[in-house]
């Protein structure tokens, strides 16, 4: 069954959504987006993505088309209209099409392109991968210096999604400089004890929406929290290791470029994370 998506202002089927050739995102990247998850046919987190979305588009000087009613009025209709109990709502903003193709911004009254369309994923939050727990390789961090900014110049993540495919893995995690940076689409987590140990925020890595929950909540239950980058070396000495994201939530990791921790089993902090991050951000899902 085909769904509904929103282009520019209208609800329609995704075979007739169509956005221009000379849009600057399909020429140039120049686009950012948001992906909010859906538990129990609602929002989980919605303003904490609104409010990085406004910062992207500020670093970006891409006006904001819609206030956060509309946001979130759209999300809530395709949430509704596609039937989506578990599952995600990906957003876009583009810098507009202007008609041809030039290196220069177009003039600022150009209108950004809008999209939005939903994701069903039945079972997202009692994924199987959560139970085993996921192995990552690490490979070379070569993306640009603004990851903080969440556009869509993803073809980087996609080829390291792609190698740790065929290492027979699940996903990547991104080392510079000797440390790592984070994952491939999500932020990456080391334990000793009872200590988180998680890369500081800066313009190296993109500020999880999610890290932020999760932090917060560990804080919360007398979890020690250290922020501060990790190599992959200490990784593998470590007890647990995990990943967040919108779409993964709190996600086990097991092995490390072939080393297994813990046992390759998923750990007892990562699983109570995971427990108290669902259970918190179920009850202020919107
Ligand atoms: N880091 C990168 C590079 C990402 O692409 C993502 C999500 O797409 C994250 C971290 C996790 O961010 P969030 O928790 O807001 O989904």
């Amino acid at each position: 069954m085909s769904r509904i998506v929103y282009v520019n202002g209208d609800y329609l089927p995704e075979e007739e959504a169509k956005v221009s050739i000379f849009d600057r995102a399909f020429l140039m990247a120049d686009g950012v987006y948001e992906v909010t998850s859906v538990l129990g046919g609602r929002l989980i987190d919605f303003d904490g993505h609104l409010t990085r979305l406004q910062r992207s588009l500020d670093e970006l000087e891409i006006r904001n088309p819609l206030s956060r009613e509309e946001w979130l009025a759209i999300h809530r209709r395709l949430v509704a209209e596609n039937g989506i109990d578990e599952g995600l709502v990906y957003l876009q903003v583009t810098r507009g099409a202007p008609g041809d193709r030039d290196f220069a911004f177009p003039p600022a009254d150009t209108p950004p392109t809008v999209v939005l369309f939903t994701q069903n994923k039945p079972g997202l939050a009692d994924s199987p991968a959560a139970k085993v727990g996921i192995k990552v390789i690490s490979i070379e961090d070569i993306r640009w210096g603004r990851r903080d900014i969440k556009t869509v110049q993803l073809l980087y993540p996609s080829m390291g999604k792609m190698m740790a495919k065929k290492a027979g893995c699940d996903d990547a995690w991104m080392v510079e400089d000797g440390f790592v940076t984070e994952g491939t689409s999500n932020n990456a987590y080391i334990v000793k004890g009872n200590r988180i140990i998680t890369r500081q925020l800066s313009n190296d890595i993109l500020h999880g929406i999610t890290r932020a929950a999760v932090l917060r909540l560990a804080r919360e239950a007398q979890m020690e929290v250290e922020e501060r980058p990790f190599t992959i070396a200490e990784a593998q000495a470590a007890d647990e290791a995990f990943i967040t994201s919108a779409s993964t939530f709190v996600m086990p990791v097991v092995e490390v470029d072939g080393v297994a921790l813990g046992g390759g089993t998923p750990g007892p902090v990562t699983t109570r994370l995971r427990e108290i991050y669902l259970d918190e951000m179920r009850k202020a899902a919107i």
